[in-house]
């Protein structure tokens, strides 16, 4: 908070995520903090979780920057990694010095990864990969992407390191959500890797897939945090701010919009906790994480946008966090799963019946 609120603001303006701030994040054991050994801090899903609040409380930017770098990132490598890969990567990505991205979602595409365009063929021990990779969080200052591609032998991924000729990622411009976080194209064109640039423990969408469930857990948590912010805001507003001949705060209607805020975040937190400790038993599923992604994350945009009803006309400004977390968590609705996804996920796991397309 010390390190974020102060700036935060001049950041989204700009639409710059500052790159040694990861070097902090380090310092401070964030980083594949819920990972074991090669310099990860082996913390528990509840105080990974925690860690993912507080960030998201700052700004969303620094959660997904957390996110991508410990569970789309470090997670593929020290789960589906070789020991060599493991040890090249990450204790660096441990203490912020090598920055990580996942390229899964492509221009055609993102609900359907499975539809993924990208190729990588061989030639003799090598591989040769092409395609573009969209919307991808760290892309251009990422030291290594983790890249997801169809193979003879079904999706494999890929670690991609920077400058790797035929490699190139480019910032992608004019987002209004998520400023503060680096978003990029990654173009994969005749890009030559050794044999052992393939993750040798993983075939097919599982791979990516298990990578998304561990980074979607962060966001339950994480957009609490968001969620917070705004209600202290709103309630820190409505009590000062007069209309009538007294604070907004003393209204009914505006009591009424906070409790309900209030409500629905403590009901998100005790869900996130539960989950979390479920996680630390071993006994967290993909359905709960969905259900758990899905109501968080919309209820915390229902609480910044309500958050900023309160705030009034100031409430559209970026002095106040409320529609910086609003805009922000637009994005944390679509990615790592949208919302009707996880519904979709959950109504099949209601019913037994598959509402995907196809
Ligand atoms: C800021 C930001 C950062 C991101 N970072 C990354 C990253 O680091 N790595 C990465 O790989 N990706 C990343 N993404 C991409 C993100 O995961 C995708 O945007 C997401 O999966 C949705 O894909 P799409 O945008 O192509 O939407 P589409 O899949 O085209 O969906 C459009 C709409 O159709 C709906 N829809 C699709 N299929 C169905 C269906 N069967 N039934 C009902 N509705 C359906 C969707 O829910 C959505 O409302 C990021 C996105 C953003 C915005």
């Amino acid at each position: 908070m010390d390190r974020v609120l102060p700036d935060i603001a001049a950041w989204y303006e700009a639409g710059t995520f500052p790159r040694e701030v990861f070097r902090e994040l380090g310092e401070l054991g964030l980083l594949g903090m819920h990972l074991e050994g090669y310099g990860c801090a082996g913390a528990s899903a509840v105080e990974y979780g925690l860690a993912c609040l507080e960030l998201e409380a700052g700004d969303s930017g620094f959660r997904s920057a957390v996110s991508v770098q410990g569970s789309l990132s470090m997670f593929p490598i020290r789960t589906y990694g070789s020991e060599a890969q493991r040890t090249e990567w990450l204790p660096r990505m441990a203490t912020g010095e090598a920055i990580g991205c996942f390229g899964l979602t492509e221009p055609d595409a993102g609900s359907d990864p499975g539809s993924m365009r990208t190729t990588a063929r061989r030639d003799g021990d090598d591989w040769i990969l092409d395609g573009t990779k969209m919307w991808i969080t760290n892309g251009s200052i990422a030291d290594v992407a983790v890249v997801w591609a169809r193979t003879d032998d079904g999706i494999r991924g890929f670690l991609v390191p920077r400058g790797t000729p035929g490699f190139t990622a480019r910032d992608m411009a004019h987002k209004l959500s998520l400023r503060a976080s680096v978003t990029s194209e990654l173009i994969l064109e005749r890009c030559r890797l050794p044999a052992d640039a393939v993750l040798p423990g993983v075939r097919g969408l599982k791979g990516p897939l298990s990578c998304l469930t561990e980074a979607r857990y962060g966001i339950v948590w994480g957009a609490l945090g968001a969620a917070r912010a705004c209600l202290e805001a709103a309630i820190a507003y409505a009590t000062t701010r007069e209309q009538f001949g007294r604070p907004i705060g003393g209204f009914q209607l505006t009591q009424r919009k906070l409790v309900d805020m209030v409500v629905e975040l403590e009901k998100g937190l005790l869900l996130a906790l539960h989950l979390g400790r479920r996680k630390d038993d071993g006994r967290l599923t993909p359905d709960q994480v969905s259900l758990a992604k899905l109501n968080n994350v919309r209820e915390a945009l229902a609480i910044a946008r309500e958050a900023r009803t309160i705030l009034g006309a100031n409430g559209i400004t970026l002095e106040y966090p409320v529609l910086r977390h609003a805009n922000n968590l637009e994005s944390v609705l679509t990615y790592e799963g949208t919302s009707e996804v996880h519904t979709l996920v959950v109504g099949k796991a209601l019913t037994g019946l598959d509402a995907f397309g196809g």
